[in-house]
């Protein structure tokens, strides 16, 4: 059963995709594709660059940088439960796009190495995918945990992934699961799990001498939903809220100029498509990458989500206009490349660190009042009283990953955790105002919204803390509203990190 194949020529039109397929069975062999490291380059071209690079005194050997790319199919097999909408009552109904992950290594000129591995999916958790995949990664390749970062989508046509699902957990993300859908489910996450460690290692093996260069544009569909209305915050598009705009672009090339991969960021919700589409798709992310990848045929194009937590794509609802987003998207990435762009000289520097945000330490009846919300705030509260019922103690604190990345003197690469909203990049850039600063979201851990002390103060959507419960039974008891303070513990720990590691 399953695939339409109606997108297949979106998708592959003229690249020459080796596509795995995506065994959810797990045959404990995956296999990864390779896309753009063997780039041909037009001769003449080749030609004129390298005479150039000679009057300059280097060669095509000296390249400062070393780049490797791969990619692997991440498409369910068979229909499992989506994560993302709670009006979704069933496993998802049809393919309508490929998802994939895709993996993109880096080598300075000192050897010093570092991987980020993208995907279409809602989000990485720590707990369930990137702790244990890190640490097989390190056993394989000798990379350390510092050297990698996952970056998810956030598509909300992507699988729920998970070792231990559980059907009380629906009421604001996912279908009730069967015992099937629940093998299926655990069948999908250990397949993914060993598709993300070959990704890596393959990516690591392609390495191949490149100029690395950068820039920023701006897209504009990604739109504020939080609408301040009857003393509440409402889910609705609001003009007048904070929106971060703004497209980074990493592009790599051959010393020849041949396009080799784009990294490229939006701090945007892949929410164009709603829970009426039950189908498997990476959403506006998904159709600017194979816009990209159609334009710049054997180059890999890679999506990572910026602070996004508080915007929607507008308008939204539909598979025309998910496409539309994308292609917006894409040939903006495309003008950016194409441009006049900063090139990224000397070396990677790489810092992670576990940082404690805080929870709110609040009374039972304050959570039974939270438990009464007409809002997703509801559910949070009333999974604390779970925890409270089975006596068991409420966490204070949950600790997540941090990561600060220098691309030479070009930026700063901030990957923060969860899901973050806007805000946090004016708050990160005022405190480092002397770095070009890529601050991205949904790294490394998604455990849930990451609020301001703002957003705190006026609860909302982006409110409803750590959700953690949704991917897993035995990640219920870490469940939470952040404090206010957590704005401070983020920006100061990013700060920190980002200047330690100055250029
Ligand atoms: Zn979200």
């Amino acid at each position: 059963m399953r695939e339409s194949r109606a997108r297949d020529s979106i998708l592959q039109g003229g690249v020459p995709i080796r596509d795995a397929g995506f065994a959810g069975g797990g045959s404990g062999v995956a296999r990864t594709e390779q896309n753009g490291c063997g780039f041909v380059k037009p001769l003449l071209l080749s030609m004129v660059v390298v005479a150039a690079s000679i009057s300059c005194g280097e060669t095509e050997d000296h390249a400062e940088w070393r780049v490797g790319c791969a990619r692997v199919s991440i498409t369910p097999e068979e229909p499992v439960v989506l994560l993302g909408y709670g009006d979704r009552t069933q496993p998802f109904e049809h393919v309508a796009q490929d998802i994939h992950a895709k993996a993109l290594a880096f080598e300075d000129g000192r050897g010093r190495r570092a991987v980020i591995v993208t995907a279409d999916l809602v989000g990485f958790q720590a707990a369930v995918v990137t702790e244990s995949v890190s640490d097989r990664i390190r056993k394989e390749t000798g990379l350390e945990r510092t050297q990698l970062l996952f970056n998810a989508s956030h598509s909300h046509t992507g699988p729920l992934v998970s070792l231990d699902p559980w059907s009380e957990a629906n009421a604001i993300a996912h279908a009730p699961l069967s015992p099937d859908d629940r093998r299926k489910t655990i069948a999908y996450t250990r397949a993914l799990q060993d598709r993300l460690v070959a990704v890596v290692r393959d990516a690591v093996s392609k390495l191949e001498p490149a100029q690395l260069a950068w820039g920023r544009g701006s897209v504009p569909f990604p739109m504020n939903r939080r609408l301040p209305r009857d003393g509440r915050i409402a889910m609705a598009d609001n003009p007048q809220g904070r929106t971060d705009r703004s497209v980074p672009v990493l592009s790599a090339q051959t010393p020849a100029g041949g396009h080799i991969a784009f990294l490229f960021g939006c701090a945007c919700h892949n929410t164009t498509l709603t829970g009426a589409d039950n189908v498997i798709s990476g959403d506006y992310a998904g159709f600017a990458q194979v816009y990209l990848e159609e334009r710049f045929p054997g180059a890999q194009a890679m999506f990572m989500s910026g602070c996004g937590a508080d915007a929607n794509p507008s308008p939204r609802g539909s598979m025309p206009l998910a496409e539309r987003h994308g292609r917006t998207l894409g040939e903006e990435v495309a003008r950016i490349a194409e441009g006049p762009l900063e090139e990224v000289r000397g070396d990677l520097g790489t810092a992670y660190e576990t940082v404690e945000l805080p929870l709110q330490d609040l009374p039972k009846s304050e959570i039974q009042e939270r438990a009464e919300l007409p809002s997703a705030e509801a559910v949070t509260a009333r999974q604390m009283l779970r925890v409270l019922e089975a006596g068991e103690p409420l966490p204070t604190e949950y600790p997540a990953p941090l990561v600060a990345w220098h691309f030479g003197r070009a930026f700063t690469l901030i990957a923060l955790p969860g899901e973050p909203v806007a805000e946090y990049v004016d708050l990160i850039e005022a405190t480092l105002p002397n770095q070009q600063l890529w601050i991205a979201g949904y790294s490394n851990d998604c455990f849930g919204y990451l609020p301001t002390e703002q957003v705190v103060g006026e609860g909302g959507h982006e409110n409803i803390g750590v959700t953690l419960w949704l991917w897993g039974r035995d990640l219920r008891r870490h469940v939470g509203f952040f404090a206010p303070s957590v704005e401070q513990t983020i920006v100061g720990a990013a700060a920190r990190m980002a200047r330690r590691q100055e250029p």
